[in-house]
């Protein structure tokens, strides 16, 4: 694995490969960096030097081997083992994003959900069990859990949180909205439809 590379570039290298899956059925075996470029509003410049970095160097007249370049990215951005994942809040938010990552092509494997409501404790949610949030300090432990996606309530983010981190957890997609302190050893990404919604508004103001 190679972690020098740059947050940004891990980013793209993942967009880049979910597009040529939907290619690699395709007649073409080969993509140029322009339509790859063009297809995700990136500079073919910019495409090129992604894959530079993960050692494509040289000449590319043909374009890009479709399949290969999925090979590589994958070898590059998965653990070959995939990540163990928990999600914890399995609200409304929890259950689209659990459904969407079981229909996608990903070494993710969402293994555990963890909420407090009885109702689901104890069912399968998309084929996932769904564990009491008491439970996860063991569960993360025992089933070497390192990656949490958070969709409690807001109120409910921080001590979530800290549980978690508690429980070994080393990275965390946080879609609560509410700022989160962790250490610096710890991956945090915080998603926010509100956010992007509304720099997309400000941008077409008139
Ligand atoms: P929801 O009420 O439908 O679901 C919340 C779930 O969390 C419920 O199942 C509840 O039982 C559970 N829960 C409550 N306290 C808990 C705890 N301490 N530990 C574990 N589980 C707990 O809410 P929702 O609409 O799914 O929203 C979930 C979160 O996602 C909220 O923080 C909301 O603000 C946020 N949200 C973010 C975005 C975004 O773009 N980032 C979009 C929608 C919602």
């Amino acid at each position: 694995m190679n972690k020098k590379l740059p947050p940004r570039t891990v980013e793209r290298l993942s967009k880049y490969r979910r597009l040529l899956d939907r290619y690699k059925e395709s007649e073409e075996a080969h993509i140029h960096s322009h339509k790859l470029a063009a297809m995700l509003n990136l500079t073919p410049e910019q495409v090129r030097r992604d894959l530079m970095l993960i050692g494509l160097n040289g000449n590319h007249r043909k374009g890009y081997n479709i399949k290969a370049l999925i090979g590589l990215i994958g070898n590059t951005i998965d653990r070959r083992e995939g990540h163990n994942v928990a999600i914890v809040g399995i609200g409304n938010l929890g259950r689209a994003v659990l459904g969407f990552i079981k229909k996608s092509n990903t070494k993710m494997n969402v293994i555990a959900a963890f909420d407090i409501d009885k109702n689901k404790i104890n069912t399968q949610i998309a084929g996932v069990p769904c564990y009491d949030l008491e439970k996860a300090q063991h569960l993360i432990n025992e089933e070497k859990i390192r990656i949490a996606i958070l969709t409690v309530p807001p109120e409910a983010a921080v001590y979530t949180a800290n549980l978690l981190l508690r429980a070994g957890i080393r990275g965390i997609l946080n879609f609560t909205s509410v700022h989160l302190d962790v250490p610096q050893d710890i991956y945090l990404k915080d998603y926010d439809i509100i956010t992007s919604l509304e720099a997309i508004g400000f941008f077409l103001m008139d």
